[in-house]
């Protein structure tokens, strides 16, 4: 016959095994909710780069390889993305892209230009973290 004691860890240890056993059902019911349920699959996608657009970074033949203020070439092959540098369509603190020595200015007439570090058309009044002032 078995003691008190041993009855108590016997219905202690089933006790647990139950809490096991229903932790895995809930986290199993947990991942079908999460599989299943006929929702509409998220669409979003998150644009990592803008280099992706052909061989010159996104931008114009013209800027491809085009020299900024400080005669930075650039080099369509080894640029940073916008979201790479926090890229802005808008000044920061009175610092823009048209006062950064890797700004490369408007060649056709549209009001944009080009970085040479930074890949994708660039807003002369943006503005990212690689910001250097030109003082050319
Ligand atoms: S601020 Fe950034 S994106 Fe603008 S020209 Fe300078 S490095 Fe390029």
């Amino acid at each position: 016959m078995r003691s008190r004691d041993a009855r108590d860890a016997g219905d202690s240890d089933r006790t647990r095994r139950r809490f096991i056993w229903l932790a895995g059902t809930a986290a199993m019911a947990g991942l079908a909710g999460c599989s299943g349920g006929g929702g509409a699959e998220p669409s979003e996608t998150t644009a990592t780069t803008t280099q992706s657009s052909g061989s010159t970074g996104g931008v114009p033949e013209a800027y491809a390889t085009a020299t900024s203020l400080d005669g930075t070439q650039r080099n369509p092959d080894s640029l940073s993305s916008q979201e790479a540098v926090s890229y802005q369509d808008e000044p920061s603190e009175g610092r823009q892209c048209s006062t950064c020595r890797y700004y490369i200015e408007d060649k056709n007439g549209d009001g944009v230009g080009a970085c040479a570090i930074v890949a994708g058309e660039v807003d002369p009044e943006g503005y990212c973290v690689s910001y250097v002032e030109y003082e050319g």
